[in-house]
């Protein structure tokens, strides 16, 4: 299928709200300017063929290389000084720019003597034209400064400006094409951080933690730990590391969700309004990646239009246009870094995971955790365990300082958070380490008294 259809096709059939469609790149009505460029480019002599001749030969560097001699064994076919007869290349900003093709003459000829003579009779015609056109600033007489002109034996090169229409226009629609999708991609994105704002004071109220009211913070937890192993829009394994295409994306969406229903977390929650909040989290999701699938396929169109403009016309825009014009600004990773960043902030590390408060020796949630000097946390017991064996390095960092540590170093405010955000984890290891001692007390034996009461609990309760 033509990208034209296929574009056409994504648009209607993908479920983008109207306004979105309307905002997306006008590929036809491009590819109706791309033709007129290439007429227009035929009209003055300058058709593809012509083109390929006169215009530097790519060039691994964004700028044509001007040395004659690199030049001529890249492509010694097109070549006779090494100068290029033609430079293309873009005036101004992001905001305001316009492409510029100029023809270098001396003596009325283009300074590439290797030229057909259809294509210099083309090109004098086109000279004189132009004179005839502009008034005598538009040609501006040069001696020095243009590369390859000292070599023409120090004699007069000239740059005659060329009039493209239809080039400029291509460029400007193309321009406000992106900035229009831009302007869109920002309010959504905007839209998006203020659903992700009110529903993070929701989850907050709902997850917050509490003896003696109904919460759901432990339901939440799992959730929002599902949602990081799902790795939705980017990826932390090695293998695929870095943003997902709206494909994967939309796959790793779906797991989510059916790992949710399949752990049965909408069944146990709590509070009714859990429901609710879980249905927007998905909405959200949903949406951004609505908004990546439409940014993907305006982001292939504008690749796909630029490439078929060098095509049609030989100009080679996508080597010398303005880095904010390259089909590669306008990336459908970036809303999903922002709305991703802003989810994790704002969201998810509302709910303490127990994985980023476990301890690096036992690798349980820390208990009476004593706060090295370095800065690093571990239980208590882990830090006697290591005195004892006079082991004098920091498990994290290594630095010499756990036997300097002391009951000083016991963090009473991280002690009270980890209670009160993990009450079952804190619970089941100070039953393990009372159960230790019991045994060093009172032999192997020794069963701890709350063991079972506890263990009946954890089940039922959490
Ligand atoms: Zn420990
Ligand atoms: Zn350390």
């Amino acid at each position: 299928m033509k990208f034209s259809k296929e574009f056409a096709a994504h648009l209607n059939q993908d479920g983008f709200p109207q306004q979105w469609v309307d905002s997306a790149v006008s590929y036809r009505k491009l590819k109706k300017i791309i033709k007129d460029a290439a007429d227009e480019l035929c009209a003055k002599g300058l058709d593809s063929s012509t083109l390929a001749q006169l215009l530097p030969a790519p060039a691994p560097a964004p700028a044509p290389a001007p040395e004659a001699e690199a030049d001529a064994s890249a492509d010694g076919s097109r070549r006779g000084s090494g100068t290029p007869s033609i430079q293309y290349e873009f005036n101004g900003d992001k905001t305001e720019f316009t492409p510029k093709l100029t023809l270098l003459v001396e003596n009325g000829l283009p300074v590439d003597g290797t030229l057909s003579p259809d294509t210099k009779r083309h090109i004098q015609n086109l000279i004189q034209q132009q004179r005839r056109n502009s008034d005598s600033s538009a040609i501006e007489e040069v001696t020095r400064g243009i590369p390859g002109a000292m070599s023409l034996d120090g004699s007069g090169v000239e740059q005659v400006e060329i009039d493209l229409k239809f080039d400029s226009q291509f460029f400007k629609t193309l321009q406000h094409e992106l900035a229009v999708l831009e302007a869109l991609q920002a309010g959504e994105q905007s839209a998006l951080f203020k659903e992700i704002g009110t529903l993070s004071e929701e989850v907050t109220i709902l997850a917050k933690p509490s003896k003696y009211r109904k919460t759901d913070m432990n339901r939440w937890r799992e959730l929002f730990a599902i949602y990081i192993e799902a790795n939705i829009f980017f990826s932390t394994n090695e293998l695929d590391h870095g943003a997902r295409n709206s494909a994967t994306a939309a796959k790793q969406l779906d797991w989510f969700r059916s790992e949710v229903i399949k752990r049965n977390i909408p069944g146990s929650f709590k509070l009714p309004s859990s429901h609710k909040a879980l249905a927007e989290f998905v909405k959200i999701n949903r949406q951004l990646l609505l908004n990546i699938k439409f940014q993907e396929i305006n982001h292939t169109a504008v690749y796909k239009i630029v490439k078929k403009f060098d095509k049609k016309t030989q100009l080679g825009a996508k080597r010398v246009m303005p880095i904010e014009m390259q089909p590669g600004s306008l990336m459908p990773e970036n809303i999903a870094k922002a709305a991703c960043a802003q989810l994790t902030q704002d969201l998810i590390s509302k709910i303490p995971q127990a994985v980023d408060y476990s301890c690096p020796i036992c690798s349980n949630i820390i208990w009476r955790p004593v706060r090295l000097s370095c800065g690093h946390q571990l239980c208590i017991t882990c830090a006697c365990e290591l005195q004892h064996r006079r082991s004098r390095g920091c498990p994290w960092c290594r630095k010499l300082v756990v036997l300097e540590a002391d009951s000083s170093y016991i963090n009473e405010v991280l002690e009270k958070f980890l209670e009160l955000h993990f009450p079952k984890e804190v619970a089941i290891k100070r039953i393990a380490v009372e159960t230790e001692h019991g045994i060093q007390q009172f032999g192997i034996t020794y069963k701890h008294p709350t063991e079972l009461h506890w263990a009946a609990r954890a089940c039922t309760v959490m």
